[in-house]
């Protein structure tokens, strides 16, 4: 698998963002998680990519358990934060060639001209970061998150606040990416689920309450639609 989940909980506190979830990945499958805000699916997120322990449970990525085995597990998996907090005062070639480095990657320029172009990125590259388009923001994001070429890319909501023609571009380019690697990626926009993920999980109150294929979902009654409307009930 490429990702393994195993009776994973995470709380902050006294709260309980995520509650014995259990998610088996396979290489090469986009899938689509989909839920309120709160749901916890950040939280799930950034136990895969290593951003904090669980509290329970174990994650593994190819094969590697993020905890045991960080450094082997981090260099499988692309995380592209909420928000996307890059360096806006960076010129967009110097930020890639700065997270090539962190990578280890031998010939850094080589890797940041070929991702440059991979992500459409060409003729925005001379600029500063800070001077780009929200959507062209979001592609140097996605750009520092592949860099490394990993198996597995974690997008958490990597479509949020951009105009539609920015996000038919992006919706694009994940599609793409995703022909050859696992990506799971976030969202509450059910439009987006059924524009590019294979696999649909519904979390809700750090719980999996639903999990399949996007045709299954499409084929019921009401399709992807209702079963989402179900979870905003109370
Ligand atoms: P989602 O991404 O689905 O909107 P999150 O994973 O961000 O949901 O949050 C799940 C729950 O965990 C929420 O109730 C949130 O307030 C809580 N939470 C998330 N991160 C933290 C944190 N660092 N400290 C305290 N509570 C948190």
């Amino acid at each position: 698998m490429a990702i393994s989940i195993q009776n994973v909980s995470k709380k902050f506190g006294n709260q309980m963002a995520l509650s014995n979830v259990s998610l088996e990945v396979p290489p090469a499958q986009v899938l689509g998680l989909l839920g309120p805000n709160g749901a916890g699916k950040s939280t799930l997120m950034r136990l895969i990519s290593g951003y904090f322990p669980a509290t329970d449970g174990t994650v593994s990525v190819c094969g590697f358990d993020v905890l045991g085995q960080p450094m082997e597990a981090r260099s499988c998996v692309g995380y592209l934060p909420e928000h996307n907090p890059i360096h806006t005062d960076m010129y967009v070639r110097e930020y890639l060639e700065y997270t090539a480095g962190l990578h280890g990657i031998k010939d850094v320029s080589a890797a940041v001209s070929s991702m440059i172009e991979k992500v459409g990125l060409t003729p925005e590259s001379h600029k500063l970061i800070g001077q780009l388009s929200k959507g062209y923001r979001q592609r140097v994001g996605i750009a520092q998150a592949l860099i490394h070429d990993p198996k597995v890319l974690i997008l958490d909501e990597p479509t949020s606040g951009l105009d539609p023609i920015q996000l038919v571009d992006i919706r694009e380019l994940i599609r793409e990416v995703g022909r050859d690697r696992t990506v799971i990626l976030s969202t509450h926009i059910m439009q987006e689920v059924e524009e590019v993920c294979d696999r649909v999980v519904l979390i809700h109150q750090g719980a999996i309450v639903a999990d399949g294929a996007l045709s299954a979902f499409a084929s019921k009654p009401g399709g992807l639609e209702s079963a989402f409307q179900e979870l905003k009930l109370p």
